[in-house]
């Protein structure tokens, strides 16, 4: 017997003697998921009632990273002292670096990733990840979310790293190799595979809405990054909003105990998303098979006590709620909290470090996909004398970040740490740069406008297309496509920088414009594209979607890549020019 299967078995002993102490309250107590914030959180801790502790939006935990560790030491103490004695584990939203905290480093998001198709890169960026996350109180991400868009109508695209399934499964095992390594080292972190299954595969990409895949397509497609994701041992799985065979995710048994927990054999947690208790069928989510709920936002009570009535009265079983329990303890073992219960500050210095920052600065440089460069018109030579730099999202890190950074749905101000697409011009070119905000200037004299477009920072449905929250569109707005008018009427050759999570109807400005680049949405290291501009590096991005041709081809249910009738694409996945 190897030494990895002695310490499973001593940790099943050990959770087996903890289950027989505690009682029903304590064991559901276990499978609950708190804000830290909210009002009962700290006597529900104090009485043992609770598992883990969540931070996304809302108020922040303390100032600065010390202050917010300092936060989950009182709460993790409480928990010490209460009678299970159980750690808690604090999980944060953490997508594309530690992106809840200002000065975080922040990463592309993965759909920038996917276009690297760098395994090492994605792996790097989520060891530094957790090591942020973990120098500011965390030992858990709810992160990689890995996806299988069918349809860019979906306001989530720019979460998951491809449509391609075979790329997708390379960079989940990187992406969970990276967060977790060694689980039990200090400065990793358990990672989490969401949204099981059909998030981004539903009618028309709506959120949580319906998927109507076959089983067959489901296996062939969506399922092979849960199977890596399990082989690589990934610590959880949250559930996802959307409905299948008429069943919400949340409840759909067959999926999660049938498929997930006992074909793949994932032994870990499986977690419900966003108030997923009251949204899908209270007890009925429990016997699906999910083992902690986030009873966050007004579902505490409705949760411990409903569930507790559920046992009571037989609906769910003594031994489900053993089984939830034990999983949950297992990754408690494995991240040895029980011995290091805290974070360190040993990794504190490292939050937003060059370091760190140059990793981010090299995954934007390799996610930029050329698509267009008529004439050679880049790499702009150091013989350039006027460049005029076009758009808000040429000066604005909030806009070139996208949503999940700072808050839920990202910020449209400068944050701490970041340097815009802009300054990293002004620092690579001895040029004359001028800023054009709102693309009306006169500059018949530049030898290039570098024109910033694209979409404004969004999360979850509010990213939706034709979601009533918003306006957004599939291609670039009026006023966006009037900046490349403008310049190209100055004769002025242009180069388009597309900032967006997902590709857009660009078939027009691609011809119009001499140069066209796919950034898709690069995080806080936005000088990492005037390396690539100015030829210090090669592009090297491929396509980590095919790229639509026409607004016609989202009129299926499914886009262009995954629709019934045969649509050719404006460019195929894996698309990308180079420097000769
Ligand atoms: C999202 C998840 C996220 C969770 C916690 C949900 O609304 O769907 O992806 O992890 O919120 O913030």
């Amino acid at each position: 017997m190897d030494s990895d299967t002695k310490e499973e078995i001593r940790i099943e002993h050990k959770i087996d003697s903890l289950l027989s102490a505690l009682n029903l309250e304590e064991k559901i107590g276990q499978m609950t998921q708190v804000l830290h914030f909210e009002d009962q959180t700290e006597a529900e801790i104090a009485a043992g009632r609770v598992g883990s502790v969540i931070h996304t939006q809302g108020p922040l935990p303390g100032k600065g990273a010390l202050g917010w560790q300092e936060r989950f030491r009182v709460l993790q103490e409480l928990a010490l002292s209460s009678h299970p004695k159980i750690p808690l584990l604090f999980g944060v939203d953490a997508v594309h670096g530690q992106n809840t905290f200002e000065g975080a480093t922040i990463f592309p998001h993965n759909i920038g990733l996917g276009a690297t198709q760098n395994a090492e890169l994605v792996e790097k960026a989520a060891a530094i990840t957790a090591m942020e996350a973990q120098a500011t109180g965390f030992n858990w991400v709810f992160s990689p979310c890995i996806a299988i868009p069918y349809n860019e109508k979906w306001g989530r695209v720019y979460e998951a790293f491809s449509e391609n399934t075979t790329l997708t499964n390379i960079l989940t095992a990187a992406s969970v190799r990276g967060h977790q390594g060694n689980l039990s080292d200090a400065h990793t972190v358990m990672a989490t595979a969401k949204h099981f299954i059909g998030d981004g595969a539903t009618e028309y990409g709506v959120e949580g809405g319906v998927t109507t895949l076959s089983e067959n397509e489901i296996e062939e497609h969506l399922l092979p990054p849960y199977r890596t994701a399990v082989a690589s041992g990934v610590g959880a799985v949250m559930a996802s909003f959307n409905i299948y065979e008429g069943i919400p995710m949340h409840a759909h048994k067959r999926m999660i105990t049938d498929v997930l927990k006992e074909q793949m054999q994932f032994d870990g947690i499986m977690l419900s998303d966003w108030k997923g208790y009251s949204k899908f069928g209270e007890a009925d989510i429990i016997n699906a098979g999910i083992d902690m709920v986030m009873a966050v936002d007004g579902d505490l009570e409705l949760f411990q006590k409903g569930l507790k009535k559920a046992v009571e009265e037989g609906h769910v079983s003594r031994e489900r709620i053993d089984d939830a329990v034990r999983r949950i303890l297992r990754q408690k073992f494995r991240l040895g909290l029980f011995e290091n219960p805290y974070s360190v500050d040993t990794f504190i210095d490292s939050i937003g470090s060059q370091e760190h920052r140059d990793v981010a600065r090299q995954a934007v440089r390799e996610s930029l996909v050329l698509l267009k460069n008529e004439k050679n018109l880049l790499p702009l030579t150091p013989g350039v004398g006027k460049i005029v730099v076009v758009g808000a999202h040429a000066n604005n890190a909030g806009l070139q970040s996208g949503g999940w950074t700072i808050d839920w749905q990202g910020t449209d101000r400068n944050y701490t740490g970041a340097t815009t697409i802009l300054e990293g011009i002004q620092m690579n070119s001895n040029a004359e740069v001028v800023y054009d905000p709102d693309g009306t200037g006169e500059h018949t004299d530049a030898d290039v406008a570098i024109i910033c477009v694209g979409e404004p920072p969004y999360a979850e449905f509010f990213g939706d297309i034709g979601h009533e929250s918003n306006s957004l569109k599939l291609e670039l707005s009026t006023e966006q496509k009037g900046y490349l008018e403008h310049y190209d009427k100055q004769g002025v050759p242009t180069v388009v920088v597309l900032l967006s999570g997902r590709p857009l109807v660009t078939t027009k400005e691609i011809k119009q414009a001499s140069a066209f680049i796919a950034a898709w949405l690069p995080g806080s290291e936005g000088d990492g594209i005037a390396e690539v501009l100015f030829g210090k590096y090669n592009f090297k991005g491929r396509l980590p979607h095919s790229w639509p041709a026409s607004l016609d081809d989202f009129k299926g249910k499914y886009g262009p890549n995954h629709w019934e009738g045969s649509v050719e694409p404006l460019f195929p996945l894996g698309y990308g020019l180079s420097y000769p």
